[in-house]
């Protein structure tokens, strides 16, 4: 019977078949050149390529469309193997690219401002499905995967939630036999699970952390995030120290504006003591709302959120205002929900791989 083992899964290049430094050929072809076919391996002997061909496969998706948007990022939409769909972002900047990858089919977390929690929880992805995503981007724009050098785990799900295979999929990346990524260049985003932020600290995978803050206080953080009611803000803040004081990595708080909801100048000066009172190295990131069908919330006036950039900024937080990308395709932060499908679909693009 053909096997449905995914070739992600053994550790390169001593757990991948065949023999000898043909491990190390395959590892390559699979990690540094983006091979999406066994026969594209063409300095492998032609037995070992039916072999592998017949025991293993290389891509998770059955299906991978793409939503280009104006500003050149590009929205993916991946049908999985049992049909089930997830999302993941790539976005390229003058001196980088980045990929926003997702953890979950879905969310169970359902956040009131976020597209994605309102689609309810399909189910956890594995670790190669959430690795896969990185190599069929890379496949589709025709670039090495080691081209990109960024990793935000911000799409789809709570990936605390996903830790196990999140981990996974990150060794993977991190990985020198595989994509040899730096851990510095791979983020975290979480809503904030203190038992999750503990275990990752644990983990010692050296990843960035991004706590979606959204509010300072526990009254408007369980209105707008329902995980709030399980874990009371100075809690998350305190998990947050303690992974702070283990990597000395800088902590990103994100923090969405959400009109009369979150956005009152008192609220910026208690996000600053939340963060000084605990001396953590932060940086905070303002995110303007992305407006999605039947959102129950609006976003707050540019000039409501530079004045909340500003006290932080008076207070001593190094703060940004993150104009999303990919607004105009259902890209940017908290709008990924399934929706857009094209007429017909796209599978990978002709521009081959730069091989
Ligand atoms: S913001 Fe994140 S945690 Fe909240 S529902 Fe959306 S994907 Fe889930």
């Amino acid at each position: 019977m053909r096997s449905t083992r995914s070739i992600l899964e053994p550790k390169p290049p001593e757990e991948l078949p065949g023999e000898g430094f043909r491990k190390r050929q395959i590892a390559h072809w699979l990690y540094r050149r983006g091979a999406r076919d066994f026969d594209e391996m063409t300095d492998l002997p032609r037995a070992l390529r039916r072999e592998l061909a017949e025991n293993w496969r290389i891509s998770e998706f059955e299906l991978i469309q793409a939503f280009p948007s104006q500003d050149g990022s590009v929205k993916y939409l991946f049908t999985l193997k049992d049909g089930k769909q997830t999302e993941a972002v790539y976005l390229p900047y003058k001196d980088r690219k980045t990929v926003c990858l997702s953890s979950q089919v879905g969310c169970p977390v359902g956040c009131t401002f976020c597209a994605t929690g309102a689609l309810g929880f399909g189910r956890n992805l594995t670790p190669w499905e959430i690795l896969d995503q990185l190599l069929a981007i890379a496949h589709h724009q025709g670039i090495p995967p080691t081209e990109i050098r960024n990793v935000v785990l911000m799409g789809m799900g709570e990936p605390l939630l996903n830790l196990d295979a999140v981990s996974a999929a990150v060794r993977r990346m991190i990985d020198k036999n595989a994509l040899g990524m730096s851990p510095r260049r791979i983020t975290l985003s979480t809503v904030g699970i203190p038992k999750g932020i503990r275990r990752l600290a644990e983990e010692d995978l050296g990843v960035k952390l991004a706590l979606s803050l959204h509010a300072p206080d526990d009254e408007t953080r369980k209105k707008i995030i329902p995980t709030a009611k399980a874990y009371p803000v100075e809690e998350i803040m305190d998990a947050v120290a303690e992974y702070f004081q283990k990597t000395k990595r800088r902590v990103t708080f994100e923090y969405v504006m959400l009109k009369g909801i979150n956005d009152a100048p008192r609220q910026a000066r208690e996000v600053a003591r939340l963060i000084k009172d605990r001396r953590i190295v932060a940086h905070v990131n303002l995110i303007p709302f992305n407006p999605w069908e039947g959102a129950p919330v609006e976003g707050t006036p540019k000039a409501g959120i530079r004045r909340f950039a500003e006290i932080l900024e008076n207070e001593g937080i190094p703060t940004t205002i993150r104009w999303s990308r990919g607004v105009d395709v259902g890209a940017a932060c908290g709008q990924l929900a399934l929706k857009e499908t094209p007429p017909a679909p796209l599978r990978f693009a002709p521009n081959a791989p730069n091989r």
